[in-house]
């Protein structure tokens, strides 16, 4: 099943010297390319008119549910270019299922996988050109998003609503490269509770750390970390990555995933990959107090956060309003590097693709 996308093309392409302006320094987020898919879903029609449009802002009328109740889902998934050219995605039915699950639990509809992928594809055919070359962790961002556009100001699910698919040139997240970071433990705030939205990409879980992470960006840190909200013992993720700690015996930990911790596909591609190597991998319920004890006493040698943006980044440092765990100068832990190495190997196409995770969109 292949949908019909009516195609508008953009009268008013970015010319290409300021394309490649663009593209030979991106930033996280700030530049976008000239066109945007839209699907529109109505209650009773089900998903219909699939266009290519130019990317320009979305009409919403001011009752929209969304900008009221938060009634949101989003994905975020890279496209790579190739030596030879070639345009490829990482794992997009992971992200396609991801984006059901979490439409489902915030009673929106549920795009189809195929046409999730497909929006892909066709947004690669017009603005191909938007993937930068294989340099530098360059790579074309795509933020796929639902939202509720149903002009309405009672309260429940919507009965109309868009997915957009809009695409950013980006470089490396964070801009230290791979100087490990230092994050933020949040004790007084939490993201997610039993039976919350935790497990869903949703706004609102954002919504929910940003003064935390406001608090930690105050006070030098470039991520936070959240405990679970119900005994603040047990630690969970970052505001948008995972977490994984390995230790000195080798084996390696990262928590498991409770209904409060996003499923993220790098966390899940870094297990595959350590499962691999033969490495012991324990998804369990990880204190602060055992990753505390772990890194003063060198039991824990290495923390690394993970995710689509950030790829797997060095931690260095945890701080709170209590403590500072960790040394001030820690250097790139060994496997972390390593299994960098071999998960960017792979999406930019340097090393086999054992595990068929890579999917073509394109030749330009
Ligand atoms: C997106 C996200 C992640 C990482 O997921 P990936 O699929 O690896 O990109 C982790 N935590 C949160 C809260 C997220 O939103």
């Amino acid at each position: 099943m292949s949908v019909e996308f009516h195609q508008s093309l953009n009268q008013y392409p970015l010319p290409d010297v300021a394309r490649e302006a663009i593209l030979a320094n991106p930033t996280f987020g700030t530049h976008f390319t000239d066109h945007q898919v839209a699907i529109y879903w109505e209650k009773g029609r089900g998903w219909h008119q699939a266009e290519v449009i130019p990317y320009g802002p979305i009409q919403l009328d001011p009752s929209a549910a969304v900008l009221h109740y938060g009634q949101e889902v989003f994905e975020g998934i890279k496209s790579y270019r190739h030596e030879d050219g070639s345009i490829w995605t990482f794992r997009p039915a992971e992200n396609a299922k991801r984006l059901q699950k979490s439409a489902k639990r915030m009673a929106l509809p549920e795009l189809p996988e195929k046409l999730f992928i497909q929006s892909l594809h066709e947004l690669i055919k017009v603005d191909g050109s938007w993937v930068p070359e294989p340099e530098k962790e360059k790579t074309l961002y795509f933020r796929p998003f639902i939202i509720a556009a149903e002009n309405y100001l009672g309260v429940r699910a919507a009965n109309r609503a868009e997915y957009r698919l809009i695409a950013s040139p980006v470089g490396p997240y964070f801009t230290g490269g791979l100087k490990p970071v230092k994050i933020w433990i949040a004790l007084g705030s939490a993201r997610a509770g039993r039976f919350g939205t935790g497990e869903a990409k949703t706004g609102g879980n954002y919504a929910a750390s940003l003064l935390a992470q406001q608090e930690g960006q105050d006070n030098g840190c470039s991520q936070v970390l959240f405990l679970d909200a119900e005994t603040g013992e047990y630690i969970e993720e970052l505001g948008g990555m995972n977490i994984f700690f390995v230790k000195k015996d080798g084996s390696v930990l990262t928590p498991s995933l409770d209904g409060t911790i996003l499923r993220g596909i790098t966390r899940d591609s870094i297990v595959t990959l350590l499962e691999d190597r033969n490495i012991d991998v324990h998804q369990r319920k990880i204190t602060l107090s055992e990753i505390r004890e772990g890194m003063n006493s060198g039991e824990i040698i290495e923390a690394f956060a993970c995710g689509t943006a950030a790829v797997i980044t060095p931690i260095g440092q945890l701080i709170s309003t209590e403590e500072t765990i960790g040394n001030e100068n820690a250097k790139p832990g060994e496997l972390t590097v390593s299994l960098r190495e071999e998960l960017t190997g792979i999406q930019y196409g340097r090393v086999e693709d054992r595990h068929g995770w890579m999917h073509k969109l394109g030749v330009k």
